[in-house]
């Protein structure tokens, strides 16, 4: 989901209220509109009366209009940086052209500047374009007042400076069409040929639609799960538990099976152990999803995408139950096994 900026106009103004009532005056502003999921305002404020800088930061995700104060986070700035920034940002050319690329979904950074008389706007989605050097040391500078943990904001920011664009690519929902047309640009050759001789060996053994996402479970030396997930209109996020984790041969197997629906549901189990809790985190409602048994654990798949291997005899009894299995009963028959073996 976006921060809509216009929807959202009165948290703006409440922060804004509140920080004029202080004696701050807006000299430069950065929005982190749903970036990595975060909607981050940071202000580099003025405050005449006492002829200093200030930056400001308030994380709108955790914001309570009721309780402003505990919610906006203030740091003086030295006077030596607070003469670099506006030194820095007195030299940025104004561009008025935005970048967009509208084959990315949130992770928009909106830079607003008072530093001249004419306020200037600098917007770009998730990588500071690299005509917009300048920006570089006064976001930089800025950015060292803020809790380290934003540094991988910042990073990402400056991914296209150091060619490090491709691994956070890597990790978000691109534009992609799950049902047809070509697939993506980010599979290589290598795991298209590779994927394409697992799907055709019939290596994808599992593949249902759970909630929202597409599961598979993709066997090529062991069980990898792939997760096709429609994250909104027109996006998916795609991603494997294997080494490679992002559009490897098994995410392509399991999008040829996706795309020949060739669906097989996973095996569906209740757990009648007495500690409810202990699988707590693995429940999809009163079930858990299934696809096997390796020894004596029994396979289950987690709603977040992990493969999770739970005992299959708890105190001497088998504790799974079988609620769906396929048209052999394959799995009620290995855990029959596993109950007569214990008794
Ligand atoms: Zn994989």
């Amino acid at each position: 989901m976006l921060f809509n900026r216009d929807k959202n106009k009165s948290v703006f103004d409440k922060v804004n209220e509140y920080l004029v009532k202080k004696g701050h005056e807006l000299v430069m502003s950065i929005y982190l509109s749903n970036y990595n999921n975060n909607n981050i305002y940071i202000r580099f404020d003025y405050i005449k009366k006492l002829s200093v800088y200030k930056i400001v930061w308030v994380d709108l995700n955790f914001f309570d209009e009721k309780h402003i104060e505990d919610f906006i986070n203030v740091q003086m700035v030295t006077k030596y940086l607070s003469m670099k920034i506006a030194e820095k940002m007195m030299i940025v050319e104004y561009d008025n052209s935005y970048s967009y690329d509208d084959s990315i979904i949130g992770d928009r950074v909106e830079i607003l500047s008072y530093f001249k008389e004419e306020p200037r706007e600098y917007v770009f989605d998730r990588f500071l374009p690299l005509e917009w050097k300048q920006l570089i040391d006064p976001l930089a500078m800025i950015f060292a007042y803020l809790p380290r943990s934003m540094e991988v904001f910042l990073n990402e920011i400056f991914a296209k400076f150091d060619g490090t664009e491709e691994k956070f690519n890597y990790t978000k929902p691109v534009k992609f069409d799950l049902f047809e047309g070509d697939s993506i640009k980010m599979f290589r050759p290598i795991s298209i040929e590779a994927g394409t001789r697992l799907y055709d060996a019939g290596n994808v053994t599992f593949l249902e639609k759970v909630k929202d996402k597409y599961m598979a479970i993709v066997e090529d030396r062991g069980s990898h799960l792939v997760v096709l997930d429609p994250v909104s209109d027109g996006y998916v996020l795609m991603w494997c538990n294997c080494k490679a984790n992002y559009y490897c041969k098994h995410t392509y197997a399991a999008l040829l099976a996706l795309r020949k629906k060739e669906f097989k549901c996973f095996y569906k189990v209740k757990y009648t152990g007495r500690e409810e809790t202990l699988l707590e985190k693995v429940t999809i409602g009163s079930f858990y999803l299934c696809f096997g048994v390796d020894g004596d654990k029994i396979l289950l798949v987690t709603e977040d995408g992990a493969i999770y291997p739970a005992d299959i005899i708890q105190k001497g009894k088998c504790v799974f139950e079988v609620i769906e299995d396929d048209d052999d009963c394959s799995l009620s028959k290995i855990l029959k096994e596993y109950d007569i073996n214990n008794k």
